[in-house]
């Protein structure tokens, strides 16, 4: 079993390499992005608080997504592993996720971090905005709102890792085959 957090600023590739390594292993992917977007598409109660935040570029409250991966996690421990894709975003997250897995008789082997230049995750996020249709990723300063987010919040759960020495990182400036080339190598490796 492998247990991954993917993790770096929006717009640094996750989802693309998360759905990379769902062809190569038999991991399940989990996003918390993923899952609050369907909801809100079924008009959900936790979608409509959720579209309120994210069409903002804020973040949905940590008992919500807490609960999504929880339930998700649930009675799942025979499975190669989880990719954890855009969650932990804070330090409680991290947390709860650790305590979530220990009950489960799992554990985090490894976070990876996307190394992307700022310039290049805007203009690739306004790129995914033209065809996905995603509000929040249409308005350069909804991005920007996001990118400081991500500073304020989230960096800091590198940190919860690194300390673990669970921690490593990828340069995602080139191409898609190229980094999960990269990636791979640290698959099942720590
Ligand atoms: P991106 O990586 O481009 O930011 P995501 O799909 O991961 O895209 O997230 C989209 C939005 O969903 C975030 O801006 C935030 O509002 C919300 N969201 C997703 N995951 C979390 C989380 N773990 N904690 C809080 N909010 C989240």
């Amino acid at each position: 079993m492998f247990n991954l957090v993917l993790f770096g600023p929006p717009g640094s590739g996750k989802g693309t390499q998360a759905a990379k390594l769902v062809e190569n292993y038999n991991f399940v992917h989990l996003s918390t992005g993923d899952v609050l977007r369907e909801e809100m598409r079924k008009g959900t109660p936790v979608g409509l608080e959720a579209k309120t935040l994210i069409d903002r570029g804020e973040l949905v409250p940590d008992e919500v997504v807490i609960e999504i991966i929880r339930s998700r996690i649930k009675g799942l421990n025979n499975v190669e592993g989880f990719i954890f894709d855009g969650f932990p975003r804070t330090t409680r997250q991290a947390e709860e996720l650790d305590k979530m897995l220990e009950e489960e008789g799992m554990a985090i082997d490894l976070m990876i971090t996307f190394d992307v230049d700022e310039d290049v995750i805007i203009s690739r996020i306004l790129e995914r905005g033209k065809d996905s249709g995603r509000a929040d990723d249409q308005n350069p300063e909804i991005i920007k709102n996001r990118i400081k987010i991500y500073h304020d919040q989230t960096v800091v759960v590198a940190h919860h890792y690194r300390k673990q020495n669970k921690y490593a990182s990828v340069n995602n400036m080139g191409t898609i085959d190229e980094t999960f080339s990269k990636l791979s190598k640290h698959i099942y490796k720590n």
